[in-house]
């Protein structure tokens, strides 16, 4: 009989969608010049828009959810991939129209396969996960549009959730002066533990943004998008950069063009998931030398694919802190 391996899998009926934790084999998986065993695997924000259905994510059914994993490769006939290498996949539509990493196995282009840097093991590859690897490009376009450390302070929005969390991590590593707005302000010795030199409640950008506001930020690494992204538009310093990568508070941006063309403030749009492989392997060389492992273990849980589902329910309800693990 051939060897099974548990998964998660979403399915849709005419009830709906459907979530159950399953024994494949790997016949059952779709097509790939790579197979992993994968070791780890973990929960983003739009693992949970998939797992409840909450949008439509799934493109295809029945589909193993999980836009990222961290194994070692078992199979490959794909040139420069061995059997044994250890690797990590971020995005590419895993998880959303190709099986994906919530499973035991995990079969994929082996151009999609980023290999694990030197220095990070697969677990804290997953304490990484889709979340912190954005959290570097993010960090990676403010610094390519000069802001510096002494340009002047930082502003991290959703600074407890995933993206924010590592973002903090990095940016205070790299010596910048980070403040982090959060809504979880009982979360302030977590905040500065990681890093952040101050908290402000993210209430105060929550009204409706002004044109022009005084200027407090040299850039902003912005996950909520919407009213949160014009006020910080509104509040950037003379040249100031926002890196924006996120929609937790809405899609929609309410703005004006006056931040752009009296300021010369840039925004700047970040995506993970069709991000050409140079810029990935350069963000995860980065964030070998630029994150503290100790402090990524300060901002992980480590949960088992049983508790995936609530865990989905969780991230979206903005209750889950830092970033989850879950150990396959
Ligand atoms: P998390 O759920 O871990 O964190 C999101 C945080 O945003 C929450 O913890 C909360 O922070 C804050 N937040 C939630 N709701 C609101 C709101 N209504 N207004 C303002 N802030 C809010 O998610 P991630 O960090 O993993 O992802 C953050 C966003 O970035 C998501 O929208 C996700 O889809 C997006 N993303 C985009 C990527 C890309 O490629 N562009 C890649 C990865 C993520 P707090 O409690 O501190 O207030």
């Amino acid at each position: 009989m051939a060897d099974t391996f548990r998964a998660l899998r979403i399915d849709k009926t005419d009830a709906g969608q459907t979530v159950a934790i399953v024994e494949l084999t790997e016949a059952d998986l779709m097509e790939g010049d790579v197979t992993v065993a994968v070791s780890h695997s973990t929960v983003n924000y739009k693992d949970g828009l998939a797992i409840t259905g909450k949008v439509p994510v799934v493109r295809k059914f029945p589909l193993i959810p999980g836009i990222d994993f961290a194994g070692t490769v078992t199979a490959s006939t794909h040139a420069g991939i061995s059997a044994g290498d250890k690797v990590v996949l971020n995005g590419w539509g895993v998880g959303e129209s190709h099986d994906g990493g919530l499973a035991q196995r995990a079969r994929v282009k082996g151009d999609w396969l980023v290999p694990m840097p030197q220095g990070i093991d697969a677990a804290h590859a997953m304490a990484i996960g889709t979340a912190g690897y954005t959290a570097m490009l993010c960090v990676m376009a403010l610094e390519d549009q000069g802001v510096a450390p002494s340009s002047g302070e930082v502003l991290v929005t959703g600074a407890a959730g995933g993206v924010g969390s590592v973002a903090i991590s990095i940016l205070s590593k790299l010596g910048y002066a980070v403040v982090a707005a959060t809504g979880r302000t009982s979360e302030e010795a977590y905040l500065k533990d990681l890093g952040a030199a101050s908290i402000i409640d993210r209430a105060e950008f929550n009204t409706p943004p002004k044109s022009l506001a005084r200027s407090r930020w040299a850039g902003a690494v912005d996950v909520a998008g919407s009213t949160t992204l014009a006020n910080v538009l509104s509040q950037m310093n003379y040249g100031g950069t926002v890196a924006a990568c996120g929609l937790a508070q809405g899609m929609d941006l309410p703005s004006s063009v006056a931040p752009f063309i009296l300021r010369g403030v840039k925004l700047i749009g970040v995506d993970s998931v069709m991000c050409p492989k140079p810029r990935r392997l350069q963000a995860w060389q980065r964030l070998a030398t630029d994150l503290d492992l100790e402090k990524l273990d300060h901002l992980t849980t480590h949960i088992t694919l049983d508790d995936v589902e609530k865990a989905a329910r969780d991230i979206l309800a903005g209750k889950i802190r830092g970033r989850l693990v879950v150990d396959m």
